[in-house]
């Protein structure tokens, strides 16, 4: 956590436990799975330094007291002793700081997700990652030789509300790999429905992973980032939504209506828990999916051509 100059610093710090060994699981897009040989330091574009404990917990004590950083956000990976570490981590944080905790996890039983309440966490994120129940099968599944099912995935966030609330329960949907727009809206409205955000990131190729069947263009990526803007606001919902061969052909919302929406240009914003920016965590300098900070007239013109909409 070193100060440095950004167009758009990040609001949240992003911790990953260190461990050297691979997790249990195996999905297709992460270089940590069972079966890559790639850099366990990086997940997407972001890269995770091994640093000292202690230092990452003061740094991030007195980043948030002077209000550089609003949240902190913990990504954890399936290994023996991932409980044990994970609330460790807490704790320490806990200790030092009263920093708002996000934690990222596979589906974990009432009683973890109730003692992870106690000790602080806000936001309980259960990464989906893909859109539907074959994909995710393809993609984290049985047809990827892991372990994880959509059912028990699904089941562990309906829980998770149950325990965190509407609202402070989330999940992670990579945009890119295969799915439909139907496929991303269906299922983000879904969640919705159930008081489940969802976080949108776009594909990101990593060295030694595995092969996706990838579909990511940045006309899907905006369409799919203004439907869950309509959703989430509760401006259109995906029954009122159109589709032919799985795209979008009518959001259900007047043009005049989506030119405004579009302009305002909060749909193609960050999205996930409170303060979350994420920046660089899939842009390049070429290409930006989620804007960190509002993006301005050049870039709504922009993101307009993305979109094929005429004023
Ligand atoms: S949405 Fe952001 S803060 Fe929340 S778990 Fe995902 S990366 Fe972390």
């Amino acid at each position: 956590m070193e100060l440095v100059l950004m167009d758009a610093p990040p609001t949240t710090a992003y911790l990953q436990i260190y461990t050297n060994k691979r997790c249990q699981a195996n999905c297709r897009f992460c270089s940590q799975a069972a079966g890559a040989n790639g850099d366990m330091k990086q997940i997407a574009r972001g890269q995770y330094i091994p640093s000292d404990l202690a230092e990452v917990v003061r740094r991030l004590g007195i980043a948030y007291e002077r209000g550089y950083l609003r949240r902190a956000c913990i990504q954890t990976a399936m290994y023996a002793k991932m409980w044990q570490d994970t609330t460790y981590l807490i704790s320490r944080i806990r200790e030092t700081s009263p920093i708002p905790i996000s934690l990222s996890v596979f589906p974990l039983s009432d009683e973890k997700y109730a003692a992870l309440k106690d000790m602080g966490v806000d936001e309980l994120v259960v990464p989906l990652d893909a859109c539907s129940s074959e994909l995710f099968s393809r993609i984290k599944g049985k047809e990827a030789d892991s372990i994880y099912n959509w059912d028990t995935h699904l089941d562990g966030i309906r829980r998770a509300v149950r325990i965190f609330g509407r609202g402070s329960v989330g999940t992670h949907l990579i945009i890119g790999m295969g799915e439909s727009g139907r496929d991303a809206l269906g299922v983000i409205d879904e969640l919705h429905t159930d008081g489940v955000y969802s976080a949108l990131f776009a594909y990101t190729h990593l060295p030694g992973t595995r092969n996706v069947a990838a579909n990511l263009n940045i006309n899907h990526y905006r369409t799919v980032q203004l439907g869950a803007y309509l959703i989430r606001k509760g401006l259109a919902s995906f029954a009122d939504m159109t589709f032919r061969d799985g795209k979008v052909v009518d959001f259900g919302i007047s043009h005049t209506e989506m030119l405004r929406y579009v302009e305002v240009g909060d749909a193609f914003k960050t999205t996930g828990c409170p303060d979350c920016n994420r920046p660089y965590a899939t842009e390049t300098h070429q290409e930006t999916f989620n804007f960190p900070i509002d993006p301005n007239a050049d870039e709504i013109k922009m993101i307009k051509e993305q979109l094929g909409i005429m004023e």
